[in-house]
């Protein structure tokens, strides 16, 4: 890419909104006082809750860090597929570790990537990808922590792992970008599903007919920040208060008040991930 597009603008205020899962880190959040001003730019416009997710181990730490730093953010660690090639012991050991801290409400993102094996240096393949997966799906159902996945191009295998494992009690699936029929699978083995900026893309048909199917009580929202900006600023850097926009997206195509929608993702998500504040 080159020369990046401006921030998009703050969007008119909508709240209560929780933001399920996003990179402060890979925002730009380095010490507690940028935590704190990128959250206290989501927050007023409603955005109050925000989940910090990790990628590797060092994400893991800081995601850690900084949901003890402020109490608006909350962290979920993992090592990401593309890395489950770094699930050594002393990795397995120190996730454990951070998983079980009170402040981390999820295992994740964990998952399958089938899009980056042979295209991406260094990338996990396949084989390890599983295992690392059934690794963490372990994990989250021995300490009680919802599961959040991270699926690209790999829907047959997911749902085949996660049935063959035995699926932890609760299941999100992070910027779901999969079809209807898939859906309608994961909401009828209770998963949660999760909408990011691609669900306003005017040219993801196929996702934008599964955000009709998805009932109330299974549907969460999310930026992915800084990755897929919502439309009209696509290509733009992306962060937690941009939130809104989304919400307004996905309220629109399932006819739905997006006020409403804000009260029932958020609801959802105090549930799911059992937040206290
Ligand atoms: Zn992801
Ligand atoms: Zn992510």
């Amino acid at each position: 890419m080159s020369a990046r597009r401006p921030a998009p603008p703050l969007p008119e205020p909508l709240a209560p909104l929780v933001d399920a899962h996003t990179h402060l880190d890979a925002c730009g959040a380095g010490d507690a006082a940028s935590v704190a001003e990128m959250v206290d730019r989501a927050a007023g416009v409603g955005v109050g809750r925000v989940v910090t997710v990790a990628d590797d181990l060092a994400a893991a730490r800081w995601a850690v860090d900084a949901a003890h730093w402020d109490d608006r953010v909350y962290a979920a660690v993992a090592l990401h597929p593309t890395r489950a090639n770094a699930l050594d012991d002393v990795a397995r050991a120190e996730l454990e570790k951070l998983a079980a801290d009170p402040r981390v409400v999820a295992v994740g993102e964990t998952g399958l990537d089938y899009y980056w094996p042979g295209k991406l240096d260094g990338c996990a393949d396949i084989e390890t990808q599983v295992e690392g997966f059934r690794w963490h799906i372990d994990l989250a159902k021995r300490i009680g922590k919802p599961l959040m996945i991270h699926n690209r191009e790999a829907d047959h295998d997911l749902l085949t792992v996660l049935l063959d494992e035995g699926a932890p009690e609760t299941v999100i699936f992070h910027c779901f970008s999969s079809d209807a029929n898939m859906a309608l699978s994961c909401v009828a083995e209770g998963y949660i599903l999760s909408f990011s900026g691609t669900a306003s893309f005017k040219n993801a048909h196929e996702l934008r007919e599964a955000v009709k199917v998805v009932p109330d009580a299974q549907l969460l929202v999310e930026t992915d920040a800084p990755y897929l900006t919502p439309h009209p600023y696509r290509g733009a850097p992306n962060e937690p208060y941009c939130l809104p926009y989304t919400v307004r997206a996905v309220a629109e195509l399932r006819a739905q008040d997006p006020v409403e929608l804000a009260e029932i993702s958020t609801a959802n998500a105090r549930r799911v991930y059992g937040l206290t504040a």
